[in-house]
């Protein structure tokens, strides 16, 4: 998930809105940013995933002991 904004001239910025930062800045081109948004490696978004895996995998162990 990204947020884009857009400058003045016509540029682009993108911001990462799990870790809030900004990922780059007076971008020219749609696809250039789609490159750059999918090049960040976020930190707060492998947590995130993470946590849901382990939600996930708990709720099965769960559901097999109930059955
Ligand atoms: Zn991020």
């Amino acid at each position: 998930m990204y947020s884009r904004t857009q400058n003045e001239n016509g540029t682009y910025n993108t911001r990462c809105l799990f870790c809030f930062m900004t990922i780059a800045s007076s971008i020219e081109t749609d696809k250039e940013l789609a490159g750059l948004e999918a090049r960040h490696i976020c930190p707060e978004r492998a947590l995130a995933e993470l946590l849901e895996l382990e939600k996930a995998a708990r709720s099965r162990t769960h559901e097999t002991t109930v059955a």
